[in-house]
């Protein structure tokens, strides 16, 4: 028996439901239950209703959303190490002194934050609803955080004034496209339609004819009659497209691209993970309760 499937085995003696983020290991995203990005993931899990263990193959926010959201449930990470920048980027200090120089906008924070933040946060948002998260508000200045880029797109898009929290917040990986490098691959695939992440740069984001987060990427490329795509977000995502659209051809923008910190989950990791129930994902219930609430909020918003 191989890992791949001694990994089904125990997941079924330990009613486990496995969850992987668009950017995990091709390996990963082939032995999840459901592939997604992360609020697509955290819905899944509340919908398991008969799973007892949630293995979260991501990084630390994205699971301690679903044990936000599911506190009835162990919610594991397979990786401790598993860390996004992006997410240490902001800290609960730098939002309560932005409400104290603002206190009459209300703070929007990107599901990229960790459980202390997002309890401070009036509403979340993920990249695929924050244009819409914001129009919903009842407020010309909004503060806006943890990444400046998607800060930067949702202003566009929006007749609102965004304070970024913190100045610069960025993802790294995200930052390492360039339009260069989409302008090179069109020399070579010139009818590919470029589909890029509102992480990346003001730059990038204009060569793109398609901006979108990992799910709304995936259902623009089932639904487009083109047949080749540069992509520009991290490099994990082409194994899902193309799995998905077999006879399409995907092109990742920049092939260093790569979330370190998202390939740290393997399937050794993921087995170990289930074996052990480690390592269960705890968030103090005063901070996931009101984290729970700026999250429900988002789910209510169109
Ligand atoms: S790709 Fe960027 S935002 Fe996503 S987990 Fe990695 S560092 Fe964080």
């Amino acid at each position: 028996m191989d890992l791949a499937q001694k990994i089904q085995e125990l997941k079924k003696e330990k009613k486990a439901v496995i969850l992987a983020h668009n950017y995990q290991r091709p390996e990963v995203q082939d032995i999840a239950d459901y592939t997604g990005d992360s609020i697509e993931l955290s819905r899944k899990a509340m919908m398991e209703k008969d799973a007892e263990l949630i293995v979260f193959c991501a990084v630390d926010f994205m699971a301690e959303s679903a044990a936000v959201l599911n506190p009835q449930k162990k919610v594991l990470l397979p990786s401790t190490g598993a860390r996004c920048p992006m997410a240490q980027m902001l800290t609960v200090d730098e939002i309560k002194h932005a409400k104290k120089q603002y206190p009459k906008a209300p703070v929007v924070l990107y599901v990229n934050t960790l459980a202390s933040c997002k309890a401070e946060a009036d509403i979340c948002c993920t990249s695929a609803n924050a244009v819409e998260v914001v129009n919903s508000l009842n407020a010309d200045t909004v503060l806006f955080g943890p990444d400046s880029n998607l800060a930067d797109y949702v202003a566009e898009k929006t007749r609102k004034n965004i304070i970024p929290i913190p100045q610069n917040g960025f993802c790294p990986t995200h930052l390492l496209f360039q339009p260069e490098d989409v302008q090179a691959l069109k020399i070579e695939h010139p009818n590919a339609t470029v589909i890029v992440h509102p992480e990346c740069s003001h730059e990038m984001r204009k060569v793109a004819d398609f901006i979108g987060s990992t799910s709304k990427m995936c259902k623009y490329a089932k639904e487009s009659t083109a047949k080749e795509f540069i992509v520009g977000t991290e490099n994990g995502i082409i194994h899902r497209l193309q799995k998905e659209n077999p006879g399409k051809k995907f092109y990742v923008s920049y092939n260093g691209a790569v979330c370190p910190n998202m390939k740290l989950t393997t399937l050794d990791r993921v087995y170990a993970s289930l074996k052990e129930e480690k390592t269960i994902v705890e968030v103090p219930a005063a901070v996931a309760e009101k984290a729970r609430t700026s999250l429900e909020r988002m789910f209510q918003v169109k």
